[in-house]
Formats: C-alpha cells, sequence, structure tokens
C-alpha cells in the first residue's frame, strides 16, 4: 500500500533518517532526503535509495531558516508530486548548563528541533487534506519524557515535539492523516559515537567497557535500538493497519522508560 506515496524526510542524511529513507524505499516509497553532509557521500546515499526502483532526490534546505523550509516542500511537490508522508526528524543537540547556555545555540535549537516541524507540517496539511491521506512522524525521545543536566533544548524541544504532535492529531482526528511521535531509547548513530569516545577519554576504559558502564547507566536491554527497529516502526505507522493510530507517543527504548 506504501508503493508510489511520496516521503519527505527532514535530517536524512544519515542516522536513523537515512534508515527511514532506506526502509521506506524497500516498500516502494519515493523519497526526498534533506540534511547536510559532503555532497559525495549524499549522492552516494541517493543513488542506493534510487537503487531500489523508486524516485529519490535531495533538498539542501537549512531547517533554520522557514523560507528554505517553503522552498523545500516545494521542491518535494515538483520532484516527486506531493508530500505524503512527513517525518521530521532533523537535530541539532549542544551541551551547556543552563546559565552558560549561550543564546544563539538556544535559538538555533528552537528552530531546528521545534519550529522547523511546526513548518513542515502546518505547510504539508493542505495537500494531504486534498487526497485524504497522510502520515506525519515526528522524532521524540526518551528525553520526551526524562530530563538530563546539561541539556535543556534538546529535553525542552522534545518535550515540545510531544505538544505538536497531539494538537497535530487532534485537529486532523476525522481525516485520513495520522500524526505521532517515536520516542527511541539509544540508538547508535554519530551522536552515540561521540558520547562513547567522551566516555573512553574520561576513563580509559575501552571502547566495549565504556559502552557497557553507559548502556549500564540507560537501557535496561544493555544494547542499542537498532536503526532497522525504529525504521521499521515508522513504516508500520505509514500502514493501513495503523489508520487509527494517532496522537500516540511510541517508546522503542529497550525498557528505558519503564525503568524507574
Ligand atoms: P544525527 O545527528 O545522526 O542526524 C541529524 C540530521 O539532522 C543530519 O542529517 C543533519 O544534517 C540534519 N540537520 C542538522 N541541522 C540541520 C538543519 N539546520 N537543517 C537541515 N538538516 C539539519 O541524528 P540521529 O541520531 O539519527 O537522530 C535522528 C532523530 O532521532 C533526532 O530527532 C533525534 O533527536 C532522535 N533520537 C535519536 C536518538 C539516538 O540515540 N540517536 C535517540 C532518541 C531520539
Amino acid at each position: 500500500m506504501l508503493e508510489g506515496k511520496n516521503a519527505l524526510i527532514t535530517g536524512s542524511t544519515g542516522g536513523i533518517g537515512g534508515a527511514f529513507a532506506s526502509a521506506l524505499a524497500d516498500k516502494g516509497c519515493n523519497i526526498m532526503l534533506n540534511g547536510f553532509g559532503a555532497p559525495q557521500e549524499i549522492e552516494k546515499l541517493r543513488t542506493a535509495v534510487e537503487a531500489k526502483g523508486v524516485r529519490c532526490a535531495y533538498s539542501p534546505a537549512d531547517l533554520a531558516k522557514p523560507a528554505e523550509i517553503g522552498q523545500m516542500m516545494r521542491a518535494t511537490e515538483a520532484a516527486l508530486g506531493s508530500v505524503d508522508i512527513l517525518i521530521n526528524n532533523a537535530v541539532v543537540r549542544y551541551l551547556h548548563p543552563v546559565e552558560e547556555f549561550p543564546a544563539a545555540e538556544w535559538d538555533q535549537a528552537m528552530a531546528v528541533n521545534v519550529s522547523a516541524a511546526f513548518h513542515t507540517i502546518r505547510l504539508a496539511i493542505p495537500g494531504m487534506r486534498k487526497r485524504n491521506w497522510g502520515r506525519i512522524i515526528n522524532m521524540g525521545s526518551i528525553h520526551s519524557m526524562r530530563a538530563r543536566e546539561n541539556r535543556i533544548d534538546y529535553v525542552t524541544a522534545k518535550h515540545a515535539v510531544i505538544g505538536i504532535t497531539k494538537t497535530v492529531a487532534l485537529e486532523l482526528a476525522q481525516t485520513g492523516i495520522t500524526c505521532n511521535a517515536l520516542q527511541p531509547g539509544w540508538v547508535l548513530t554519530q551522536h552515540g559515537e561521540r558520547i562513547i569516545a567522551d566516555q573512553m577519554a574520561r576513563s580509559g576504559s575501552s571502547r566495549e567497557d565504556a559502552i557497557r558502564t553507559l548502556q549500564e547507566a540507560r537501557q535496561p536491554s544493555r544494547r542499542f535500538v537498532a536503526l532497522e527497529e525504529v525504521a521499521a516502526l515508522a513504516v508500520f505507522l505509514c500502514s493501513d493497519a495503523a489508520a487509527s493510530i494517532t496522537g500516540a507517543t511510541i517508546s522503542i527504548d529497550g525498557g528505558w522508560s519503564a525503568a524507574s
């Protein structure tokens, strides 16, 4: 049923966004990629997605700039025909205690991690309403429920994303458009690699020991959530079987949120 649907995935030049692109393309969706990175790497990803037999385009829009978000939405419609599936996945992360948090970094985090989702959603809805079909997935996090020191931007943004998700779901409840949020625990992407490297530097431990220590403080499963597992959940939410799931916040965190 996803064959021929068009999916715009923000922040899909790597990490979880790249996994969404790959998994949706496997189901026959055409893909608009977005995000930053080395041009040759992005082109490699674009051709790899296209090799699955779908169309795949790329928008370099900077999501901190609403005008560029507008361009990306129009470019998606021009390249693919519509935005049927929208995944708000892009993220920036900073790390400071609140009293030292640079105001410019706060503004950037709110723009990319919160306002961009508002803009993409408001621009995608008119077309989805016309077709009476749409799937909006917003990336929350374990930090949509749990705070963490030195991450006020991320924790605030991930809580806000849940507010966006629930409000949009209510406004669209009597249409064929759903809006949900995924709340992953720890998925190993570039960000996680940095956390592991910091732990190794701090403790002088091996990579395996650093991961064990970090996992013990987080996920009861003691393993990373796999990229493919998060992507498979998104594919399910895009299916007809998930038509009544809307306004939901779905944890995929190896038991992290269940622990006290
Ligand atoms: P990542 O850091 O690997 O990728 C982030 C993407 O956002 C990149 O493609 C980057 O280029 C893009 N981006 C950053 N600023 C941008 C801007 N101004 N305009 C356009 N694109 C921009 O991220 P990830 O770890 O794959 O996480 C993806 C999503 O999943 C995020 O919303 C994150 O909060 C959420 N999440 C991740 C984890 C995890 O453990 N990795 C856990 C919970 C939630």
